[in-house]
């Protein structure tokens, strides 16, 4: 009979070579199996990546509008509920649903509601890049079936600037004929490269940028007063502070250059790229009434303000901010002014295309634009002859003050602009 010390040990009796083989083909073994099943839950997307990357970036808030928009959501919230896909696969444009949605909400500058904002950028087939901007690419893109819309990319490095944007698209009451239309704003699975893409879904107009119609086109003045007026009526409202109950912040742009003005298919424009912006609430008391960005990114050199390049502005001041977006109208409307037909026109230019060099420093921009020398663009003489460009020039100079406060203000020009120069065109 054996005894219990009598069983062979079979480690022991191993020699040091085979133990070693041993550990060896264990760990082999255990380190391929984890990085299989690794390998298998990423393929799928199994729960806890999607878990761990929702949760580790915030999602759109909207704070204001969340009472009101609940009664849109589902009683359960997947994505396949019943409200979300009767709202986005009825034969109804987005614009329309947007429109209807915050009609329905007295008007509240939201996009679609959250829960479709989710789905969205799933159902949206990225096309090719219409622009390259400071954050990434802007894309077109075609929903379902086939509706055309802008897809602005930002990185999850500038998750700020993505937040920030969308945050001032979600404003009460912003939306507006002549401010970009807001559509949505959803995180997304990259398609190339794994990395999560910000999206900020938009209306699409497939003329571009003021900037580079005006590079390739000619106006007439008839087009140029409808372009002119657009672009004044789209800033003077989002300047405009509506006090009221369910009113709206008044919002300076800080980076309005003909690059960030869409041109629509009737050749009126619409004000793009708000990440800048500031809001400005005067019914606030528990916290400031001047809403910054939390960067520190200026606006476009070139189009900047003088007190901006010296920096003599009193940037806690509301009304400062607002004058400084005026002088850089000023420098759009001579862009446009330049390119109206009236028998002649002029080769398109940047402002100051002849002042500096083609990516001008901020002292450059201050040696020409600050007193002392306080240079601006020139006007053509032949402007004073023709009736709407005199209008035209006129205002322009007034925009273009060194001191902000003697500028004119936007809805100024909104009142006293437009009917002026549809008046002088049928002199012209
Ligand atoms: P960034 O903040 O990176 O400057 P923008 O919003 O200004 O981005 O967009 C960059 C460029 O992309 C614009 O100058 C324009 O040419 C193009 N673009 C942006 N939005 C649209 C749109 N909705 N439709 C057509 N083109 C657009
Ligand atoms: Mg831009």
């Amino acid at each position: 009979m054996l005894s219990l010390t009598d069983v062979p040990n079979t480690a022991t009796s191993l020699t040091y070579y085979e133990k070693l083989g041993l550990i060896i083909a264990l760990s082999t073994f255990a380190a391929i199996v984890s990085l299989a099943v690794l390998c298998i839950a990423y393929k799928f997307k199994l729960g806890f990546f999607k878990r761990y990357r929702r949760t580790d970036l915030p999602l759109v808030e909207i704070p204001e509008d969340e009472a009101i928009i609940k009664p849109l959501l589902p009683s359960s919230s997947g994505p396949s509920s019943t409200t979300e896909t009767t709202l986005l696969t009825e034969s109804r444009t987005l614009k329309s649903i947007c429109i209807e949605t915050e009609e329905s909400f007295t008007g509240s500058g939201m996009g679609l509601p959250l829960i479709a904002q989710r789905t969205i950028s799933r159902q949206i087939r990225p096309i090719n890049t219409i622009g390259q901007g400071r954050y990434g690419e802007v894309w077109r893109g075609a929903w379902l079936q086939g509706e055309e819309v802008a897809v602005k990319k930002f990185s999850t490095r500038d998750e700020k600037s993505w937040e920030r944007e969308t945050e001032i698209y979600l404003t009460s009451m912003l939306r507006h004929e002549n401010i970009l239309g807001f559509i949505a704003s959803d995180l997304r699975d990259g398609d190339i490269s794994p990395q999560i893409e910000l999206w900020l879904i938009t209306d699409y107009h497939e003329l571009g940028s003021l900037h580079d119609y005006l590079v390739r086109s000619i106006l007439t003045p008839a087009q140029m007063a409808a372009m002119v007026k657009s672009i004044v009526a789209g800033l003077a409202h989002l300047h405009y502070e509506i006090v009221a109950q369910r009113g709206k912040p008044g919002i300076a742009h800080r980076d309005l250059k003909s690059k960030n003005i869409l041109v629509k298919k009737d050749l009126t424009c619409c004000i793009g790229d708000l990440g800048l912006c500031v809001r400005y609430d005067s019914r606030r008391t528990d916290s400031p009434r001047l809403d910054m960005p939390n960067n520190d990114k200026a606006g476009t050199r070139r189009y900047l303000a003088p007190e901006i390049l010296d920096d003599s502005i009193n940037v806690n001041n509301f009304e400062a901010w607002k004058a400084a977006d005026v002088y850089s109208l000023g420098l759009v409307l001579w862009e446009i002014g330049r390119r109206t037909d009236v028998g002649v026109y002029e080769k398109y230019q940047l402002p100051y295309y002849d002042a500096v060099s083609a990516d001008p420093s901020l002292e450059e921009m201050k040696r020409v634009v600050c007193e002392p020398s306080g240079v601006r663009p020139t006007c053509p003489n032949r402007w004073e002859a023709v009736p709407c460009l005199n209008v035209l020039q006129r205002v322009v100079k007034e925009c273009w003050y060194a001191n902000g406060g003697a500028r004119l203000t936007a809805p100024n020009i909104k009142k006293n602009l437009a009917a002026n120069l549809f008046n002088s065109i049928h002199t012209s």
